[in-house]
C-alpha cells in the first residue's frame, strides 16, 4: 500500500472525507530533489460541511423575535451551491415512530427546492442519487444525544476545488418528541427541516438577535414554526447563490 493510499484511509476513518481522489499537489522543492521519498500534501476532492443544530438554550430565553425580518445571510465557505443538472433523488429512513414526519420533511425540502433553481429534489427511497462523500443522499431518523440539546444535523458534500454541492445527509434526533403541527413545547419537523435544508442549499447560520426570525437563525425553539417559511435574509442568500430574483420579504416573523 502506498503512502498516499494509507493517508487517504486514515483521513477517511476520521470522517473528514469518504470518497474521491487523492491527488499529489506539486512536486518536491528543488532543494530536496534526489534525497529520496518526500511527503506530499494530499488534496481532497470531496469533503463534508457538518452543521449541528440545537434547541434554543434556556439561558437565551424564549428566543429573539424582532418585529421585522433582517436582511442577514451567510454563505457556507463564501458560496457553495448545486450546479445545473437534473433531478436529485434522496431517501428517507427510520421515520416509523414519527407519524406524519416524512410528509413534513418533503414539505420542507419543497420550500428550498423552489429557490434552488439549478436542480430539483425528489424523494425516491428505492434509488436515491449517490453521494460523492459516501452512500446516497439521505434524510434519516436516528438517536443523537437524548432529549433536548441537538435536534438535527446536516452534512453537506461539496467539491473542494469547484465548490459544487452534490450530496447531503440530514439526521433528525429520534430522542426528541417531534410535532408536525407546531404543538407547544415540542420541536416541529418542518420548522427544523427547512433550516437543515437551508444548509443543504448552501446557507450558513446567522446569529445576531436581529436575525431571530430567519430560517437560518442558529437555534430553534420548541413550538416554533416560523422557520417553515423563508425570511428576507434567507431569500437574499439564496438569490446570491441561485439568482432566484426573489428579494422580497417573507411572510413575517410569526409565520
Ligand atoms: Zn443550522
Amino acid at each position: 500500500m502506498t503512502r498516499a493510499i494509507i493517508a487517504l484511509v486514515l483521513v477517511g476513518l476520521l470522517g473528514l472525507v469518504t470518497a474521491g481522489l487523492a491527488l499529489a499537489r506539486g512536486g518536491p522543492p528543488a532543494s530536496q530533489k534526489g534525497k529520496g521519498p518526500t511527503k506530499t500534501p494530499l488534496q481532497q476532492e470531496w469533503i463534508q460541511e457538518v452543521f449541528v443544530d440545537y434547541v434554543n438554550p434556556s439561558h437565551a430565553g424564549p428566543g429573539p423575535h424582532p418585529d421585522t425580518e433582517s436582511s442577514s445571510f451567510k454563505l457556507t465557505q463564501g458560496g457553495i451551491s448545486w450546479f445545473s443538472d437534473g433531478d436529485v433523488k434522496y431517501k428517507i429512513t427510520g421515520a416509523e415512530g414519527v407519524t406524519g414526519g416524512n410528509t413534513a420533511i418533503e414539505a420542507a425540502i419543497a420550500t428550498l427546492d423552489g429557490f434552488i433553481t439549478t436542480r430539483t429534489f425528489t424523494r425516491d427511497d428505492g434509488s436515491p442519487s449517490s453521494n460523492p462523500c459516501g452512500g446516497v443522499n439521505t434524510v434519516r431518523w436516528a438517536a443523537i444525544d437524548g432529549s433536548g440539546g441537538i435536534l438535527a444535523t446536516a452534512s453537506v458534500c461539496r467539491n473542494v476545488a469547484t465548490k459544487e454541492i452534490r450530496g447531503f445527509v440530514v439526521t433528525f434526533d429520534t430522542d426528541e418528541t417531534w410535532s408536525v403541527t407546531g404543538a407547544s413545547g415540542l420541536p416541529d419537523v418542518e420548522n427544523v427541516g427547512a433550516h437543515e435544508f437551508g444548509h443543504m442549499a448552501g446557507l450558513n447560520h446567522v446569529n445576531g438577535p436581529k436575525d431571530g426570525c430567519l430560517t437560518m437563525y442558529r437555534f430553534a425553539s420548541d413550538g416554533e414554526t416560523q422557520k417553515q417559511t423563508l425570511g428576507l435574509g434567507d431569500k437574499l442568500g439564496l438569490d446570491a447563490l441561485y439568482s432566484t430574483g426573489d428579494t422580497s420579504s417573507g411572510p413575517g416573523c410569526a409565520s
